[in-house]
């Protein structure tokens, strides 16, 4: 089968049941021996997708079409009893450019939280449930950061709860091409006055993409919001539930409750708004190693859609002269 221009490769890597340590050593003890018959009859079933696999290495082999990838969990759940899954797609710097979506990075930790204990630094003012006591998620004003960011060269730096930290310049860069899904708050340093510095704002994406659903998920029985977000999961995939509308350029992942002070959720966004940062020489704005995310409904995780007009894009085309590629 042809590799649709529309796909990047997954690679899959299986496990059965891994003793703590190695899966390797353990497939090769006698115990492991049965562990790795059933890996070798996924290929029978998915081998003319990829290459032949290597299940003396963990147990990895290659799906050449991410639209496989559902279907392929669905089989190992019904197959492979206390499996184990880790996948991620094989990108490249061109495709990464037209990855539907990925995960904003950028250095050290929060800059909205102490460093000790990763207390948020802001608190909600309001409740918007009374059930599940979900807050009303409105930035707050001034929306305070710790004071090592006055400090840094950076130009973007991450928050909690969905927000990232940006100077002007990126958010002049950001408002030219989608001030309409964005909120922005002004930024005080916490622990002196409420003074307004005037080179940073808080950022928050108004739009919201569900998280995948093939982790569980405790929802309120009232606004819905997830309460609770099930990490014992045998699935490590960086997947999104559905990728929502093509027009969305900048999200966030659907936020679920840590404590009544933290959502969990990741600002994401397209890879042509990534290039686009990227080429602008966004200052602290780190590649996203790890690629772009794939989507559980078997939605292409690159898109052909062009977000930002050509009179925007920098002069400079940073991108097209990294080379990189995840193996
Ligand atoms: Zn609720």
């Amino acid at each position: 089968m042809a590799k649709r221009e529309t796909s990047v490769p997954v690679r899959v890597c299986v496990y059965v049941d891994p003793p703590e340590g190695s899966a390797v050593e353990y497939l090769s003890t006698q115990h492991g021996t049965q562990a790795k018959q059933i890996l070798r009859n996924i290929p029978r079933k998915y081998g003319k997708y990829g290459p032949i696999p290597d299940f003396d290495h963990g147990g990895t082999f290659t799906l050449q079409d991410a639209g496989r990838l559902m279907e392929l969990l669905t089989w190992l759940q019904a197959n492979v009893p206390n499996h184990h899954v880790v996948a991620f797609g094989l990108w490249d710097t061109q495709t990464l450019r037209r990855a539907r979506w990925v995960p904003l990075a950028a250095p050290g930790e929060p800059v909205d939280c102490e460093v000790e204990d990763s207390t948020p630094l802001n608190r909600w003012k309001r409740i918007s449930c009374s059930v599940c006591k979900w807050p009303d998620e409105k930035l707050q004003e001034p929306y305070f950061v710790r004071s090592s960011v006055r400090r840094s060269s950076h130009e973007i730096f991450l928050g909690v709860n969905g927000i990232a930290v940006v100077r002007s310049r990126v958010r002049e860069l950001l408002e030219r091409v989608a001030a309409d899904q964005l909120d922005f708050a002004p930024v005080a340093i916490a622990g002196r006055t409420r003074k307004v510095e005037a080179d940073l704002f808080a950022m928050r994406p108004l739009h919201l993409i569900q998280s995948s659903t093939v982790h569980t998920l405790t929802r309120c029985p009232s606004c819905h919001h997830v309460r609770k977000y099930d990490y014992a999961t045998n699935i490590q995939i960086p997947l999104l539930n559905r990728f929502g509308p093509p027009e969305y350029m900048i999200a966030r992942t659907e936020p679920w409750m840590v404590s009544k002070d933290e959502l969990w959720s990741d600002v994401i966004m397209a890879g042509e708004l990534f290039a686009y940062l990227y080429n602008h020489s966004v200052k602290g704005l780190l590649w996203p190693r790890e690629g772009g995310y794939l989507s559980s409904a078997n939605e292409s995780p690159i898109t052909t859609h062009r977000f930002i007009s050509d009179d925007y894009a920098s002069t400079k085309d940073r991108m097209a002269r990294k080379k990189w590629q995840l193996r």
